[in-house]
């Protein structure tokens, strides 16, 4: 080996996601592929039923985001147009696109400054005669404090719809995310634990729901239609304007791979973070993320947060010199009130929410996925104390 070549490894960058895929999956979708079937059909249903199974819900429906799973899922609980639905000022665009999509008013919730997630103290005192959901967000993969969250919901009559997208698997206090609340939406996006490229699921212990949800995602049609494909009948009926959520038979048997895969993916997941912890653990410039006693934790992302009053710069520089050092990092989220559209269109600013606006000033995530190595775990911790050291106050 030359010196060049031991030099570009060093530096070789290392990026802040890379998706997870093996040949298992590449001959799965393959195999699709040659079936003579692509779009929703028989692997579809097979990995809504291994699906539920895994989580412990009644019904699984297969989606082709979680985007449109949040949705379909909101429509699908016959909400009047403006009603109220509480969210959490931090999380993706589409938690509160689709809340309006369906009619609906979105209103921001502040965080915990622990887990970062919704507060649900917050929630209480957000929650008018109109509030009829509650969307509780487990960021970066740790569950919201759902015994809170249902006993508002109980108390106010609101339908819960828990976001999902970062948490698989997790669960609350033994019970997994995915089989507690009226709906739970998944995300299979390339980046997620589980992916199928572009993909959601949604679960359901509400049957009726859970039927009027698989109506709805394709088109609208009757039950009658569905026989249609595997039945042969050409009658079908349109009972509803209906989208076009369903997921296709590749992406399906992507999925059935990767959750079998899951465990192992997990695991990989947990050793990469205890060793975050343990290199990060005598760096007084950050802020290790929280995992509560009472929750497994599906670890999507590792959130560190800057200690600004040890520190003569802002995380926004802590970002563009790791970037330099070529290690790529992300923000999750920038919170919603902070956006053009909800400061124009609800009048929220800086101070609407302030738990939020002070805490996502600090957040950065490090790289986080099976595939990421020992070596580039510790260079991203290494370099990190570097860059903190060299801006310590
Ligand atoms: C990724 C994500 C979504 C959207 O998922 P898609 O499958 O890309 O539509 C929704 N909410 C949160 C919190 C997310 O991170």
């Amino acid at each position: 080996m030359s010196q060049k070549n031991e030099q570009s490894v060093e530096f070789e960058p290392i990026p802040f996601y890379r998706p997870d895929v093996t040949e298992a999956e590449i001959s799965e979708v393959v195999e699709t592929l040659r079936s003579g079937w692509l779009t929703m059909g028989p692997k579809t249903r097979q990995f809504e039923e291994a699906f539920a199974e895994r989580v412990g819900a009644d019904n699984a429906i297969a989606v082709s985001s979680a985007t449109a799973g949040l949705h379909l899922s909101l429509d699908a609980m016959n909400l009047e147009p403006g009603d109220e639905v509480l969210i959490p000022t931090i999380t993706f665009a589409s938690t509160g696109a689709t809340v309006i999509h369906a009619g609906c008013t979105p209103v921001l919730v502040d965080c915990e400054v622990d887990t970062l997630n919704l507060d649900v103290e917050d929630a209480a005192r957000k929650c008018g005669p109109r509030t009829k959901a509650i969307v509780p967000v487990h960021l970066a993969g740790h569950p919201c404090d759902m015994d809170a969250v249902q006993a508002l919901a109980t108390e106010r009559g609101l339908r819960v719809m828990e976001d999902a997208a970062h948490a698989i698997p997790a669960s609350y206090r033994g019970r997994m995310v995915g089989s507690m609340s009226d709906s739970t939406v998944f995300s299979f996006y390339a980046t997620k634990n589980l992916t199928t490229g572009e993909g959601g699921m949604i679960t359901t212990p509400d049957a009726e729901l859970a039927e009027r949800m698989r109506m709805r995602r394709l088109h609208g049609m009757s039950r009658d239609a569905w026989k249609r494909y595997s039945g042969g009948s050409w009658r079908y009926d349109v009972a509803y304007a209906g989208f076009k959520y369903n997921m296709t038979d590749m992406a399906a048997s992507l999925g059935l791979v990767q959750l079998g895969r899951l465990d192992d993916l997990q695991r990989r997941r947990r050793t990469i973070v205890e060793r975050y912890c343990a290199a990060l653990a005598d760096c007084a410039e950050v802020e290790l993320p929280t995992s509560r006693p009472e929750v497994d934790h599906a670890w999507h992302l590792f959130v560190v947060r800057m200690r600004h009053e040890r520190l003569k710069v802002h995380r926004d520089q802590v970002i563009e010199e790791l970037n330099a050092a070529g290690i790529g990092t992300s923000v999750h989220f920038i919170p919603l009130h902070v956006h053009s559209f909800y400061r124009e269109h609800f009048g929220y600013n800086e101070d609407s929410l302030p738990k939020a606006t002070e805490q996502w000033e600090r957040m950065i995530s490090l790289p986080l996925y099976p595939g990421l190595e020992e070596r580039e775990v510790d260079r991203v911790a290494a370099t990190l104390k570097q860059v903190l050291e060299r801006h310590r106050r």
